[in-house]
């Protein structure tokens, strides 16, 4: 029995046929770090590290030899890539097999804080799809928020609702991503934290919460849809009893996902229900503790009445769109506030009912101020994808462009491209934000809530 790892977690494990102790206690004691991280290829077309190999269930994500420091790669500030843990980004595999991947659907990040699993449901899913990314603790909600405005695809809507409150959206979306809190055993080799923290009344505590946020949720779903449920736990309480819970409750089946065998990731079957379940342990796979399941729903769901809203003026004048933002016809823009937004117009109906329902955070992309006369462009509008790509720009060094996410002041020397106005700091052809040129200094407008601090 190891001395390290909680004995009554390590005890329950062994229960398990073919469960190797020995092992799982070796990984944890020599405590390797893993870091892994997954592209955005709508800004970075290959991995920006040397030497890095790639996530075999995920076709952009890749292992890095070693931890870079992040925060000194402007890279990572302008959405290029989210550093993941590798087991999370099966859900990229478990779209593909799906087939759910590039279709155009309704999807739910209901727990998703700090968007890992919402920036790479924003990528696989595509354009053409709507995602609500929902976190209900306020604060880790602007953490949200960040890393979505970095990855820079307007298709999103960021809330801050408990998950009862989609229950005001009965039948709506068609897959319904739950990562649901949880006692973090997954998380031991990484976190020190989350073996102290660990207890058997966690691990109940963590359960009964669990059903809650499935029960109160989970008619949001529409008849046929998926429910993508996981945790980074070992417990089986947390795991395959939930499913059997909600199999025993609803009506659902369950969905068994193709697997390679070199990939080290065990299926396991529930007690009562034989529902599939995967499960990622540090010994085997590469990647930490990690359980995900993929339920479909077969009972009959009641939906709201979709009511079509009369067409309202927008306010926003119609050159403005255009001047800034590419493919302009595809998006609807609407103020809120003095500020622009954009927003894809296949969804705006949907924009309307959630506004009826929702605390909505952000809906699509700030493009900017509008101070009656023009536009005064956002930090948003930068981190884009759709943002205009022949606007006035400047392309700056490693340490230009740090003295820029640090928000010191810019010379007027290194902008030698652009003679006034506003103009786009870019590194390694990617855009970080703005700055406006004035006839004598320049003017940093990176936000300070996102710039680097001390480093
Ligand atoms: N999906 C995220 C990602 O991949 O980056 C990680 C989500 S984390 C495992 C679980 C999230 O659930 C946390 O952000 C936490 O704040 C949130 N949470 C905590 N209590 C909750 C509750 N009662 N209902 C819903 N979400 C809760």
């Amino acid at each position: 029995m190891s001395n390290f790892l909680p004995n009554a977690l390590v005890e329950r494990l062994n229960e398990q046929e073919g469960f190797d102790s020995e092992a799982f206690n070796k990984v944890h004691e020599q405590g390797d770090q893993i870091t892994s991280i997954r592209i955005n290829s709508l800004k970075q077309n290959s991995v920006p590290f040397q030497n890095a190999h790639p996530v075999p269930w995920c076709d952009k994500g890749y292992y890095l030899p070693d931890r870079p420091v992040f925060t000194l790669d402007p890279l990572y500030h302008a959405g290029c890539y989210y550093v993941q843990e590798a087991s999370s980004m099966f859900v990229a595999h478990i779209l593909k097999e799906i087939a759910l991947e590039g279709n155009a659907i309704r999807a739910l990040d209901l727990c998703a804080a700090p968007g890992g699993k919402s920036t790479l449901l924003a990528s696989y899913l595509g354009r053409e799809s709507l995602l609500v990314c929902n976190e209900v603790i306020k604060s880790r909600a602007n953490i949200l928020l960040d890393n979505i405005v970095r990855w820079g695809t307007s298709n999103i809507v960021v809330t801050n609702n408990d998950p009862s409150t989609f229950g005001r959206l009965p039948g709506y979306f068609d897959l319904l991503l739950i990562d649901a809190p949880c006692s973090g055993s997954g998380m031991f080799r990484k976190a020190q934290e989350a073996i102290d923290e660990w207890s058997l009344a966690n691990v109940k505590l963590c359960s009964d919460r669990q059903k809650r946020i499935v029960g109160e949720s989970i008619s949001t779903l529409v008849k046929d849809g998926y429910l993508i449920y996981s945790t980074c736990s070992y417990s089986k309480e947390e795991n395959e009893d939930i499913l059997d819970w909600i199999l025993t409750e609803y009506g659902f089946e369950s969905i068994p996902i193709a697997l390679d065998s070199n990939w080290g990731i065990e299926e396991t079957r529930s007690a009562s229900h034989r529902a599939f379940g995967y499960r990622f342990y540090p010994h085997k796979a590469k990647g930490e503790g990690f359980f995900v399941a993929v339920l479909r729903k077969k009972e009959d769901q009641s939906t709201f009445s979709r009511k079509r809203s009369k067409f309202e003026k927008s306010g926003v004048p119609p050159h403005v769109v255009s001047e800034w933002l590419a493919q302009s016809s595809d998006f609807t823009s609407f103020m809120h506030g003095d500020h622009i937004h954009i927003f894809p117009k296949k969804y705006q109906e949907d924009l309307k009912w959630f506004q009826q329902v929702l605390y909505i955070k952000q809906a699509g992309t700030i493009i900017g101020k509008w101070t009656g006369r023009e536009l005064v462009p956002y930090h948003d509008l930068a981190c884009s994808v759709h943002i205009k790509t022949d606007l006035p720009a400047q392309e700056l060094s490693l340490d230009l462009a740090l003295q820029f996410l640090r928000k010191e002041s810019m010379h007027a020397g290194d902008f030698t491209g652009v003679k006034s106005g506003w103009c786009l700091v870019r590194y390694k052809g990617v855009n970080l934000g703005w700055v406006k040129v004035l006839p004598n200094r320049i003017n940093n407008y990176y936000p300070k809530e996102v710039r680097i601090i001390n480093l």
